[in-house]
């Protein structure tokens, strides 16, 4: 089969011809349909968190099962699914509680540790998979399991109600369009900052009630002037930079949630850093949350709200397989809006 295969640190990939992966009697063989390209997965490449060579990339796949173990179950052959992209060990305290993103026994990641959705198929852990209902696209299956869920447990952790004031930094990017999307289905009033024109149009579109262009600065004082002074219910940063922290940090008003989901790639710069003042922080009643990846069933449930037509999967540029590193490079110039995916039949 082919496949995009990363030989080495800081390689870029290969096309090649490998042979077809093996499964055992808990895994089973998908025929990769679609698979997400966002920045998660550069991070991996540049932060040495790949553990062997050659690997094949790639974790937000949908793609139909062709074969399945003597073990399984839960999915049939022929059934079009995507895949929760932790392997977990299912019977840790976390896992059994549904909070399987926080496994205590993790075995690394698909297309980290595993091979992953950069190739014509993927053997899957059975556990990981979870169907995709007809009229979900496979391009929207595929970014469902990252890219949209990952927004859906943010906004939980934000608990937002109907009312709430929120501030999306990064609102525009392949994450933040579809926080925009779950916010605003969850009734917020969303603020979106990110920088350029084409990304705050994006968000606007996909209903943000406000844009803000980062570009100008002011983020804080932009916020208050929205809220008549108040400042926001809960803020989401999608950018995680010292100075998108402060300014989302300076946006809450009282009782005010900031949920931290991004990291910058990094690359050998400095890492950021939230300079708290914890006087600061009992003033006003601020709390500060972390989402690490989601559960099973939030992406489930966001494949539920696909095919309800309730949110839309923002997919704004495919490519082919062999296409890969061109669709790398418009990630790490970080001018697209929207997520990016490869298409196995393009
Ligand atoms: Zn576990």
């Amino acid at each position: 089969m082919k496949a995009m295969v990363l030989t080495a640190p800081g390689r870029p990939l290969e096309l090649r011809d490998v042979a077809m992966p093996t499964f055992g009697p808990s895994d089973v063989l998908v025929r990769v349909l679609a698979c997400g390209v966002g920045l998660t997965l550069l991070k991996g490449f540049a932060s040495g968190r790949v553990s062997g060579y050659p690997r094949i990339p790639g974790h937000e796949i949908c793609g139909t099962v062709t074969a399945a173990g003597a073990e399984v179950r839960q999915v049939e052959v022929g059934q079009r699914v995507t895949c929760h992209y932790y392997l977990t060990c299912g019977v840790c305290r976390f896992c059994r509680d549904g909070r399987e993103s926080l496994c205590l026994d993790r075995a690394g990641s698909i297309g980290r540790d595993i091979d992953g959705g950069y190739a014509e198929y993927v053997r899957l852990p059975a556990r990981n998979v979870i169907p995709v209902p007809d009229g979900v696209p496979d391009v929207a299956a595929a970014i469902a399991s990252d890219a949209i869920a990952t927004p859906y447990r943010a906004c939980r952790e934000a608990a937002l109600r109907s009312g709430d004031g929120l501030l999306v930094v990064g609102a525009g990017g392949g994450v933040g369009i579809h926080v925009v999307q779950i916010a605003r289905l969850r009734g917020a009033r969303v603020i979106a900052a990110d920088i350029g024109d084409a990304k705050l149009a994006l968000a606007r579109e996909l209903g943000a009630d406000e844009t803000i262009d980062a570009r100008a600065g002011g983020i804080a004082e932009r916020v208050r002037a929205l809220t008549g002074g108040r400042g926001v219910d809960a803020a989401i940063d999608l950018v995680g930079t010292t100075a998108t922290l402060r300014a989302a940090l300076d946006s809450l008003g009282m009782g005010g949630r900031l949920v931290l989901v991004g990291s910058p790639l990094k690359d050998g710069a400095e890492r950021p850093r939230i300079d708290l003042d914890p006087s600061e922080l009992q003033s006003r009643a601020l709390e500060i949350h972390s989402s690490r990846y989601v559960s099973a069933d939030e992406i489930a449930r966001v494949l539920e709200l696909l095919a309800q037509k309730r949110i839309r999967a923002v997919v704004t540029r495919t490519f082919a397989l062999a296409e890969a590193e061109e669709a790398h490079e418009i990630i790490r110039r970080n001018e697209h809006a929207g997520r990016l995916a490869l298409v196995m039949s393009n």
